[in-house]
């Protein structure tokens, strides 16, 4: 059983730097603002963060449930866990609750036992550390049992769909990464066109990597920092379904985008994109993952599949369409409805290869915003104009939606859906919490 800390001790919350992939999930989700980063690392603020575990469930890799106990006023500091490269071992808990007792003598010894269970996992004991209500949010250590019911979803689900497969995490670390061999790099936007953005097929030989649509891997560049330390991880999301870019073959493929400074509002040529888009056959590479527990497909027979994205965030649905292609006439699949932003047909990813799908197995909607002597289009606009079909997709519990893409088309493709199903008298308050909670609305941005 675990017992309250003493209120001169405090549970630290706190960010594994080793196996953090700086994807920015818990900063998007944490709504207080306790965490923060810099160029070096993800970290909690121990005067905001109030514990109430929002972050922990959506985090890809686990790095985010790690819990120190400390003396309240000696709890690490943002700007020493900016310094740091691997988390801080815990001091001795036993030592701790004593020098705590000895400044209170009512605090009881047999608090020491309890305690020390509490140091190795987030497994309660921390009713002095919290506001009165928050803890109710908690969830043991392994975040991923949460229910969505657990904490309050700002935007999706915190739950993969309930027909999910379920999916292998966290198999290759930044201290074990594996070696993959590069088979394939292919340009999928037109020679002309100013994006560069790859189709890089990756091989696995012997080594096992098991993935499913919607999930994600790291990339370790080569090379190190200017603190002359390894680059961290990059994170890219899996374009090809779970048997393999080439069936049966033990690879996957990836969509990137070259960064190139000067464009996009980047003021610098991206260290891992460049790496990667000059890659060459039978070159390797060194890969973390998979990642990501939640963005998955559903497993259902029927199953419907209402995906958004713009730009590289492409890849997971080209996954998910490529999943469906294959089994086409084996009466599985439901309705699959994409929208898909770029700047124009020749920046679209995997044009040529899209438009030959057959339309009675997906209905593709372009939203091309640069388009030579036509308006500006985005997904949101196309959403609504559809709006009739998207309501009916949106009322069927087979249909689970993937958002996937840049930052700001969050907030209006969230206002598009909502207006969608406002427009026929319905109230979106209590569907978006019905997808969330349902696991069936889903969101990839960066
Ligand atoms: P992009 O070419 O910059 O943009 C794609 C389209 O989205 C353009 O038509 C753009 O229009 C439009 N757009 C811009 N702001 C929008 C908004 N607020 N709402 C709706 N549409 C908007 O895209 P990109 O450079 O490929 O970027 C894709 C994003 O996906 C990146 O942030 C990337 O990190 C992320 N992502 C990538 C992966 C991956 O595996 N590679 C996975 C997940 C997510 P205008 O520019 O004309 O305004």
């Amino acid at each position: 059983m675990n017992a309250p800390l003493p209120a001169t001790l405090l549970k630290q919350h706190l960010i594994d730097p080793e196996i953090c992939i700086r994807c920015n999930t818990c900063e998007e989700t944490c709504p207080i603002d306790a965490i923060t980063h810099d160029a070096n690392n993800y970290v909690v603020n121990p005067d905001i963060c109030n514990g109430c575990m929002a972050c922990v469930p959506p985090c890809p890799t686990g790095s985010i449930d790690n819990w120190r106990v400390v003396a309240r006023e000696h709890a690490y500091g943002v700007e020493a866990q900016f310094g740091w490269d691997a988390l801080p071992a815990q001091e001795p808990v036993e030592a701790l609750l004593a020098a705590a007792a000895a400044a209170d003598v009512g605090t009881p010894a047999a608090n020491a036992t309890a305690c020390v269970d509490a140091a190795s996992g987030f497994a309660g004991a921390l009713d002095a550390d919290v506001p009165p209500g928050t803890m109710e949010a908690a969830v043991g250590n392994a975040g991923a049992q949460a229910t969505a019911a657990d904490v309050t979803p700002a935007r999706g689900a915190i739950v993969p769909p309930w027909s999910a497969a379920h999916p292998y995490v966290n198999l290759y670390t930044h201290k074990d990464p594996v070696i993959a061999t590069v088979v394939g790099n292919y340009r999928v936007t037109d020679d002309d066109a100013e994006s560069d953005v790859r189709h890089i097929v990756l091989d696995f030989g012997e080594s096992p990597f098991p993935v499913l649509e919607g999930q994600s891997i790291g990339i370790l560049p080569p090379g190190v920092d200017a603190r002359g330390r390894p680059h961290h991880a990059r994170q890219y999301s899996v374009a090809s379904p779970r048997d393999g870019e080439r069936p049966g073959y033990n690879n996957l493929s990836l969509t990137v985008k070259r960064v190139v400074g000067g464009r996009d509002g980047n003021t610098h040529d991206g260290l891992c994109s460049n790496y990667l888009c000059d890659l060459e056959r039978h070159d390797t590479v060194r890969v973390i993952g998979p990642f990501g527990s939640t963005f998955l497909m559903p497993g259902r027979p029927g199953a419907n599949l209402l995906m958004i994205c713009t730009g590289t965030g492409s890849a997971p649905m080209r996954a998910m369409t490529e999943r469906c292609r294959r089994r086409i006439g084996g009466g599985e699949n439901g309705t699959l409805m994409l929208f898909f932003g770029a700047r124009t047909r020749r920046e679209l990813p995997y044009f040529g290869p899209l438009m030959k799908l057959p339309r009675d197995f997906i209905d593709i909607n372009l939203a091309l915003s640069r388009e030579p002597g036509q308006p500006r289009r985005y997904v949101q606009d196309l959403i609504v104009e559809r709006a009739d079909d998207v309501r009916a997709l949106l009322n069927d519990d087979r249909t689970c939606i993937y958002v996937c893409g840049l930052k700001g088309m969050e907030a209006g493709v969230l206002d598009a859906l909502r207006q969608v199903v406002v427009q026929a008298g319905q109230d979106w308050t209590v569907l978006h919490q019905a997808l969330c909670r349902q696991g069936r609305l889903h969101f990839e941005t960066y």
